[in-house]
């Protein structure tokens, strides 16, 4: 049956039990504990109790030996729900995925069993002030000094530092210093000399938190160096096809969310004769509309997470983007609609919409930007030449 390749069974029983899961705790669970200042450690133990977190960890580690395809339905569901756990994208998806796929045997003893049971967060540092988006420019350098390495740089924007016990930094040898980036990925432990951060206060309502990172020559031992230090791009998109497949889940529940709350006002609120407002299709279409993109977005994130879990590489990095691109839009859409469905009380505190609308922001511009994508989109899969 073709419908199962989409959505199988079990894809189908996941996705129920995580939404039931997560409608347990809800927006109002998630507002107040970002509001407190605190961290949605309830939810995140429970799901990992659940073995939510680690689905797609491989089973001798602890993992559920499945995909992203399966992580992906637990990050979106939870996001429907009102509580997405933004360090899914992360934590099990970019850091589980390189150390499983590239990491010694020793490594991953160490870091997966934590990952996938959830006693264990991991950051990822990719994004420096003087880069950006041209990953080509990071500066983030490691040197040999005997058997260990000396890292410095400065990474910006990076989530959970202060959450995970160690941050994936993504650095360059000294001897690759110029030129196209030839990256090397180092875990760096969160208490090690001269590695410090500062918090960015950010206008997201979120409890994951954004940090500055300073390292000044923080030294680390050989095997902090996860994978070859010559692999390069290769071990690098392993953990970014990822990190965009779970980034169009994180958008796709967003949207749902702000979705599933104007439907509602739109049915229940009236304020003329003929019926509640929704019976208007100048309310009701855009909402249609924002629908049927999600639904799109949808399709494409589950063909973006087919290919990767099928070990198709090169193919799941052109579907991830543009997964990544259809579902930062929809999602954008959707809640501004949803906004507007709710009038006044699309702004209130108490319909809690208007925080959604930096948050569905967030996806248009992390992990890379929509105009990159379009870029990869032109150059890549259309040939069109270059402009930088
Ligand atoms: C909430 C949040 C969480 C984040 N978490 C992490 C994290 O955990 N780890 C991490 O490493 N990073 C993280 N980031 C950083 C994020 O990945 C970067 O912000 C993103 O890659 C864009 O880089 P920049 O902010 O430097 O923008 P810039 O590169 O300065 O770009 C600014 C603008 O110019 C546009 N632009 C740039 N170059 C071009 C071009 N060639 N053509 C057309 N337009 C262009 C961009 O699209 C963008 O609109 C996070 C960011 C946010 C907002």
């Amino acid at each position: 049956m073709t419908t199962a390749v989409l959505e199988s069974d079990e894809h189908k029983a996941l996705r129920a039990a995580v939404a039931a899961l997560g409608n347990r705790y809800g927006r109002e669970y998630f507002t107040r504990v970002t509001a407190a200042g605190e961290h949605t450690d309830e939810l995140w133990a429970e799901a990992a109790k659940l073995g939510y977190l680690g689905v797609n960890l491989p089973e001798e580690y602890g993992g559920g030996g499945s995909g992203i395809a399966e992580l992906s339905i637990v990050l979106e569901e939870l996001g429907a729900a009102g509580c997405p756990l933004l360090m899914l994208i992360v934590s099990p998806a970019i850091c589980g995925t390189v150390i499983a796929r590239f990491g010694t045997e020793a490594q991953k003893r160490q870091w997966l069993p934590g990952l996938a049971d959830g006693s264990v967060k991991m950051a990822f540092g990719i994004t420096e002030p003087d880069a950006g988006s041209n990953s080509h420019r990071i500066t983030t350098t490691a040197r040999r000094d005997g058997d260990d390495w000396l890292l410095t740089g400065r990474k910006v924007f990076v989530s959970g530092v202060d959450i995970a016990a160690a941050t994936l930094i993504v650095g360059r040898t000294e001897d690759a210093r110029t030129g196209k980036l030839k990256p090397c990925l180092f875990i760096v432990p969160r208490d090690a000399e001269g590695f410090e951060r500062r918090h960015i206060p950010m206008e997201l309502h979120a409890p994951e938190k954004q940090f500055e990172l300073t390292l000044d020559d923080v030294r680390l031992p050989a095997d902090a160096l996860v994978g070859d230090e010559d692999a390069g791009l290769l071990q690098l998109f392993a953990g970014l096809n990822p990190e965009r497949i779970m980034t169009a889940a994180f958008a796709l529940g967003l949207g749902r969310n702000a979705l599933g709350k104007a439907v509602e006002y739109a049915r229940t609120r009236q304020v003329w004769k003929g019926g509640p407002i929704g019976v208007h299709q100048a309310i009701a279409h855009p909402l249609a509309q924002a629908h049927i993109e999600l639904e799109l977005a949808r399709l494409m994130m589950q063909k973006a997470a087919a290919f990767y879990d099928a070990g198709d590489d090169f193919a799941a990095g052109e579907a991830a983007n543009m997964a990544k691109y259809a579902a930062a839009e929809a999602a954008g859409k959707a809640v501004d609609q949803a906004v507007h469905t709710l009038g006044g009380n699309g702004l209130t505190t108490e319909f809690g919409l208007a925080q959604m609308l930096t948050a569905s922001r967030v996806a248009r511009i992390a992990p890379v930007s929509r105009e990159m994508i379009l870029n990869y989109v032109s150059h890549q899969t259309l040939g069109l030449p270059k402009s930088y």
